[in-house]
Parts: C-alpha cells; structure tokens; sequence
C-alpha cells in the first residue's frame, strides 16, 4: 500500500490539473469541435483524469464534451479524421505537417 504516496501525488496532479484547465481555456477559449464560445469545459481525451499532459486536454462546449466522453480520442467534426494536438493547435489528421502525419 503507497496510501500516503498516492495522497500527495493526487494533492499535486489536483493543482496541476486546476492550471492546466485554465490555461487551456485562455489559449483556448473555444470548443475545437464547433466553435462556441459558451459553457466550456475541459476535456480528457483519453478518459484517464490524472493525464493531464497538454495533448491529454481538449476545450470543448459542454454538448460536445458529453459526445466526445463516448470515445477515447477526437475525431474531426467535418471528415472524422483523427484531430491531434500540434503547438497549441488541435488538428485534423488531414491538415497536419507532412512530418507529423
Ligand atoms: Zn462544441
Ligand atoms: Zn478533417
């Protein structure tokens, strides 16, 4: 048992996560997959809320992020592609750098 472990580091990935939420949300301040601007949330895209890597967190409108919880990863609202987080930009699969792709 790592009980007390495994307190302290939710205490931490807890303060991280409340940072990254937030920051998410000014660099971001739209959903990726329709463009509003209203009731936003902050979405794990692999369904794990301890991941909170910047590629781990989507902004998303509160309808897209009750969707997108179905699946484990976020699919391009206009062809279903595959979209990935590429600096500070959520792409399709479609539209990424050749290097990338
Ligand atoms: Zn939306
Ligand atoms: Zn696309």
């Amino acid at each position: 048992m790592r009980v007390r472990g495994d307190m302290w580091d939710r205490r931490v990935l807890g303060g991280l996560w409340r940072w990254r939420r937030t920051r998410v949300l000014e660099l971001t301040p739209f959903c990726i997959l329709c463009n509003t601007e209203d009731s936003l949330q902050v979405h794990h895209v692999d369904g794990n809320r301890w991941n909170n890597t910047w590629a781990n967190l989507a902004p998303l409108c509160k309808p897209c992020h009750i969707k997108a919880q179905r699946l484990p990863y976020l699919g391009c609202p206009d062809c279903g592609n595959l979209l990935h987080y590429f600096e500070g930009l959520w792409l399709c699969e479609s539209a990424l750098p050749v290097q990338y792709a």
